[in-house]
């Protein structure tokens, strides 16, 4: 099969700004329910994923790095980690995720009081 790979990138750009961002947005001190939510979605989306190779090399990622879920920091930590095996596989740069604090602005600053601005 002849793929399309300006499709596969877009949808992997826009998958990983989803994944970042909603790890951004995840409780500092997540409820059991939060965190096992977050670890149900990682999962799922990893299961779902429309490029099927992609889905394939990132299941054997979570298997060796399974999602952490216990905190914001953790996630978002974890979630550039992922990303950088991913990365360097595709021979991409790696990403310096000691900058990752600010990169993911969801746009939403208004939603509630929550301590989620
Ligand atoms: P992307 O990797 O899409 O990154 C987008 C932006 O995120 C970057 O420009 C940068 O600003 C930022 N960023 C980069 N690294 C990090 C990081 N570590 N943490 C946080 N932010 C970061 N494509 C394939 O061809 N084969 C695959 O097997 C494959 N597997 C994938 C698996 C998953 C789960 C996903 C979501 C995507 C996968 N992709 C795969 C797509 C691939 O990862 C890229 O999304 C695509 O090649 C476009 O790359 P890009 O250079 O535009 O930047």
């Amino acid at each position: 099969k002849l793929g399309n790979a300006t499709a596969k990138a877009e949808l992997g750009r826009a998958a990983w700004k989803l994944i970042h961002t909603t790890f951004a947005r995840f409780p500092d001190k997540p409820t059991k329910d939060e965190s096992e939510a977050l670890r149900s979605f990682v999962h799922l989306f990893q299961r779902l994923y429309p490029c099927g190779e992609c889905a394939e090399h990132f299941g054997k990622i979570l298997e060796k790095y399974p999602p952490q879920v216990s905190s914001r920091s953790a996630a978002a930590a974890w979630g550039c980690y992922v990303h950088n095996i991913v990365n360097k596989r595709l021979h991409k740069d790696e990403f310096d995720c000691s900058k990752i604090g600010d990169f993911y602005d969801c746009g939403c600053a208004e939603d509630g009081a929550e301590g989620k601005g």
